[in-house]
């Protein structure tokens, strides 16, 4: 069992998730992202397969055939495109992935971006969530508007990095929201006095 490195894993991730979010706008989702992580039903199980360079339910996966941890968390985290898999209203449609609301795909972007920080460490440059995202190719699960915006995302990180990124989500995706006006006005008299 590795239950205090587990736990100083999620609590770091939550807390690169929580700054990403509140540099956004995102106050609420960045202050309870990922708290089912510490559930019995993940954390005892991301304890127990821990490794510190990987998620632990990739090694579940491997030991079991399948991770329960996952499978309790995506159930319970709008962040995630598999939660938001749902059935077409159309005869014979089957399972279908539904379109995920802005907020969503914007903290789904920022757990990339944290989860790439915590697992490179110092080696962390911005195009690792792109490069990480391609290895995985889920075209066929994401919904086609979620799944555009995401990769816009993604490419607009690696060229053009967080500040421009950040810039381009809180007045393009996420200004109708009440949180964003205060981060943009944070944003912009932290930019100010670092001059
Ligand atoms: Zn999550």
């Amino acid at each position: 069992m590795k239950a205090i490195e587990h736990l100083k894993t999620i609590n770091a991730h939550r807390r690169l998730v929580r700054k990403g979010c509140f540099r956004v706008g995102l106050y609420y989702q960045g202050l309870t992202h990922d708290l089912s992580k510490y559930s019995p039903s993940e954390f005892i199980v991301g304890a127990k397969y821990y490794q510190g360079f990987r998620s632990p339910n990739n090694a579940e996966r491997e030991a079991v055939g399948y991770s329960s941890a996952w499978l309790h968390h995506k159930g319970r985290n709008r962040h995630h495109y598999e939660y938001w898999f749902d059935y077409s209203s159309e005869a014979g449609g089957g399972i279908i992935p539904a379109r995920m609301p802005d907020k969503y795909i914007v903290e789904m972007f920022m757990d990339r971006i944290a989860a790439s920080k915590i697992y490179n460490g110092e080696k962390y440059t911005d195009d690792m969530p792109l490069k990480y995202y391609s290895k995985g190719k889920p075209e066929l699960f994401i919904e086609k508007h979620t799944r555009e915006m995401l990769e816009k995302l993604l490419h607009m990180l690696a060229d053009e990095g967080e500040e421009v990124c950040f810039q381009y989500i809180r007045k393009n995706i996420l200004w109708n929201r009440p949180g964003t006006r205060l981060a943009q006005y944070l944003e912009n008299r932290r930019k100010i006095r670092s001059k």
